[in-house]
């Protein structure tokens, strides 16, 4: 059974026999599911958690509304209690 991959750049599970591997001189792999993929990531070189079609986004957003959110509690729960 072919090895399942993972996107370096979107985070998408890459179909078998598809996408490409693509190894830096210093020995990094990347696997990417698309041309798309890796031209934001080798040319353009943007960061996936900045890039807001990615998973690493949807997960760094997930936590900063997490975060946000328990400040949010954090500040009403200690203006009720002073009040
Ligand atoms: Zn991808």
């Amino acid at each position: 059974m072919p090895a399942k991959h993972i996107c370096s750049f979107c985070g998408r599970e890459i179909e078998p026999g598809t996408g490409k591997m693509y190894v830096l001189r210093d020995g990094t792999v990347y696997y990417f599911c698309s041309s798309k993929c890796q031209k934001n990531m080798i040319e353009l070189r943007r960061i996936p958690r900045k890039v807001r079609w990615t998973e690493a986004y949807r997960k760094e957003k997930e936590i900063r509304l997490h975060v946000l959110r328990r400040k949010a509690d954090e500040g009403e729960n200690s203006g009720s209690s002073e009040a």
